[in-house]
């Protein structure tokens, strides 16, 4: 059985202080995963040790990065490997965000080694895609989400790709307030694993976990999962307020 997760972005916000107080509530909450249920924190680097010590005694809340290098050490002066992060206990990293994408001009090329470099060192790259609003307009999402795995993934073995997270986030629902209605999640998250059902063959594309991301709130979680291939939900906004993270973790199926 595949996965149901809900995964905060924190993005660059919150003081060390703030973050030692969201996790507090995060961890008092009367949050209940069932087995198949992970909640994921993306938390700013720097506050990795703080989250990883928080949420020790809590086995199904684990803690991400949002981005590594490609690379395992070197000359890169203020950058993080994805081995650096395995040695203080990530084994899931956030990879390909459209922010990323767009403001530090992250190509599915290097997206490419990402993933090869997560996976070398056995943790989960959470893989990020969607469409910006004018591929939306003009009705070729499929083709440019599909572009996207196949140049960011798709080179990946088959015991490779089961180990990859996906999250689909439409450009223009992230922080706009817009959500796609759970029809429109439902239909590109079908379409992305028919194209993993292509590739790899089905047994493989229904062990997959694909995401939802865009203005995901508590207030629509529910819909939005309850659709049969939105297996969670990527969170920005809405996992800085603990209320609003805990009523998406408590909406998963
Ligand atoms: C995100 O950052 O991945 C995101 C989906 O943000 P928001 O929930 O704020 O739209």
């Amino acid at each position: 059985m595949r996965k149901q997760i809900a995964a905060a972005n924190w993005k660059m916000n919150l003081t060390s202080a703030e973050a030692s107080t969201l996790l507090n509530e995060i961890v008092a909450a009367p949050i209940q995963l069932k087995a198949n249920q992970q909640a994921i924190f993306a938390v700013p680097a720097i506050y990795i040790p703080l989250a990883i010590e928080k949420l020790a005694n809590h086995p199904q809340l684990l803690v991400a990065a949002q981005n590594c290098h490609q690379k395992t050490n070197g000359a890169y002066t203020g950058e993080i490997s994805a081995t650096m992060l395995a040695s203080v206990g990530i084994k899931h990293i956030v990879l390909g965000h459209s922010e990323r994408r767009e403001y530090f001009a992250e190509s599915d090329a290097l997206l490419a080694e990402k993933v090869n470099a997560v996976l070398a060192i056995d943790s989960t790259p959470l893989f990020c895609c969607g469409e910006p609003l004018l591929i939306r307009e003009s009705g070729k999402q499929n083709e440019f989400v599909e572009a996207q795995l196949i140049n960011g993934l798709f080179h990946l073995s088959a015991a490779e790709i089961v180990k990859v997270v996906i999250a689909y986030e439409p450009i223009w629902a992230i922080g706009t307030g817009k959500t796609a209605s759970s029809e429109q999640a439902q239909e590109i998250h079908a379409y992305i694993r028919s194209c993993l059902a292509n590739k790899y063959g089905n047994d493989i594309a229904q062990e997959i976990s694909i995401l939802y991301g865009g203005s995901v709130k508590g207030a629509n979680a529910k819909e939005l999962f309850s659709q049969p291939d939105v297996d969670g939900g990527l969170v920005g906004g809405a996992s800085l307020v603990a209320t609003e993270f805990e009523a998406i973790i408590n909406a998963l199926k």
